[in-house]
């Protein structure tokens, strides 16, 4: 884990506009419309060398309702929880507000190194405006503007000096993504797995955010969570925001090991959802599908099994998915649907032992051969699976290209009888000995 950097601040001070600068790449929605809400982005920067992890809180757009004033502070007081350090930025433009007055209060507080960013100083006029930030009792400030870059440099500087050393290593750990169509219950269902409120779940329209990767540690496993979660429609930017979306999607998808795909358990598995699962099949990454919302549906003795027959008739012939059926408001089953994405990332990382591979599955193919093409015999000789991070197997014959599909299927079911691979697509290759 590198140090952790939170920059905390009230509303459209530019704290995104800072982070976007530092992480250098797109990872954050800056949105200037009023109505917006956010949640907070992590993202990677590094300074001289020195790595560390910035987390922007979100901004709130405030006067529309107390609940994001609430929601604020809980922000603010959990990336303090998190940060080696704070970027607390305000606005030059501004001047002191009374949120600036509050949020110094809390950081006054604080055992941990708080550097003051006077943000949107972009001439020399405003310059001499800054001073009026020292009434805020933290001590010196630092001058920038998140726009032309000025002044980041210094603030940087002196920001890693501060952070703790620590040793970075890319994590072996599971990545789970959360996907789904938005609504289908991601950050509920995130929530309920956290037992914390990081992510603000509100019914408010216009909550737009991007993927997050956060590790976790819960119920025995450590994970990261790539959460694509709580991407909304919104009236004016909505092609923006969809097209966010699918891009998020498709980057968590490929920056994961498993797939937890979420769907809503009164909307069905439409052809939405069955993109998405198509997308991490072709990936070849492991699939959990989670039926949410089970509380809201009527069930009797048969529902649970009806519904995993349209779902696996939708998704032939990749049949071997664990299909749960959980409830994210009543926690129902999301203990299991971890415990699962658990299993199937264990399964995805299986590797057999040639000579066990060979032992179970040349009798079998022995008792059941390729059936002649063109009046050929083909002849599996061995099989050895290959050294690839996801399950592909190789199987050496005299006559590759006379092995047709249906028998590979055939192959890939024993494979599936004998070797658990729950939730992960298998690869067969035939390959000529
Ligand atoms: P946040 O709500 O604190 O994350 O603020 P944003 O990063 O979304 O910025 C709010 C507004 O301030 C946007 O319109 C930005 O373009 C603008 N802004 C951010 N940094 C600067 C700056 O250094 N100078 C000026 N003039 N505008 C800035
Ligand atoms: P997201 O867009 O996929 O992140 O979906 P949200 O987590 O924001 O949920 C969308 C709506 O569905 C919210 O109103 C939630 O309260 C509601 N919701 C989520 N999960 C459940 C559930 O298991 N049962 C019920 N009844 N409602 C849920």
């Amino acid at each position: 884990m590198s140090a952790i950097v939170a920059i905390v601040g009230r509303p459209n001070v530019g704290k995104s506009t800072f982070f976007n600068r530092l992480i250098q790449r797109r990872e954050a929605i800056v949105d200037a419309v009023s109505g917006v809400t956010r949640d907070r982005h992590y993202g990677k920067s590094d300074w001289n060398g020195r790595e560390f992890t910035v987390i922007d809180t979100g901004g709130y757009v405030l006067g529309s309702d107390d609940v994001f004033e609430k929601e604020i502070d809980k922000q603010v007081e959990l990336a303090i929880g998190e940060a080696d350090a704070v970027i607390f930025m305000v606005d030059v433009e501004t001047g002191v507000t009374g949120m600036d007055e509050d949020v110094a209060k809390l950081l006054r507080r604080v055992d941990k190194p708080v550097f003051l960013a006077v943000n949107k100083v972009d001439n020399p006029q405003r310059l001499q405006d800054a001073v009026e930030f020292y009434s805020l009792g933290l001590g010196e400030y630092y001058p920038i503007s998140s726009i032309n870059g000025s002044g980041s440099g210094e603030l940087l500087d002196e920001l890693v000096k501060v952070l703790p050393e620590k040793t970075e290593q890319e994590s072996e750990l599971p990545r789970f993504a959360v996907v789904g169509r938005p609504n289908a219950g991601k950050s509920s269902f995130i929530n309920a797995l956290i037992g914390e409120e990081r992510y603000i779940v509100t019914d408010i329209a216009g909550t737009t955010r991007d993927s997050i990767d956060t590790r976790y540690n819960r119920f025995g496993f450590e994970f990261n969570l790539v959460d694509t979660a709580g991407i909304r429609r919104k009236a004016k930017v909505r092609e923006d925001l969809e097209f966010y979306s699918v891009m998020r999607s498709i980057r968590a998808i490929e920056h994961c090991d498993v797939c937890i795909l979420l769907l809503d358990a009164t909307r069905g598995f439409d052809g939405q959802v069955e993109n998405i699962f198509w997308l991490a099949q072709r990936n070849n990454k492991g699939i959990v599908i989670l039926v949410n919302k089970w509380d809201l549906v009527e069930k009797d003795t048969q529902s649970v099994k009806q519904y995993t027959k349209v779902i696996k008739q939708a998704v032939e012939p990749f049949t071997d998915v664990p299909i749960l059926f959980i409830s994210a408001l009543t926690k129902q089953r999301i203990y299991k649907a971890i415990e699962t994405a658990v299993e199937v990332y264990k399964n995805r990382s299986k590797r057999i032992p040639t000579r066990k591979l060979n032992d179970v599955l040349l009798p079998i193919i022995e008792h059941t051969p390729p059936p002649a093409y063109k009046g050929k015999y083909v002849k599996i000789k061995y099989i050895t699976q290959l050294p690839t991070p996801y399950p592909q197997f190789a199987f050496f014959c005299n006559l590759p290209q006379y092995v047709r599909e249906p028998y590979k299927r055939f192959l890939e079911n024993k494979l599936r009888e004998h070797f658990d691979f729950t939730g992960v697509p298998v690869t067969i290759f035939m390959r000529k000995k």
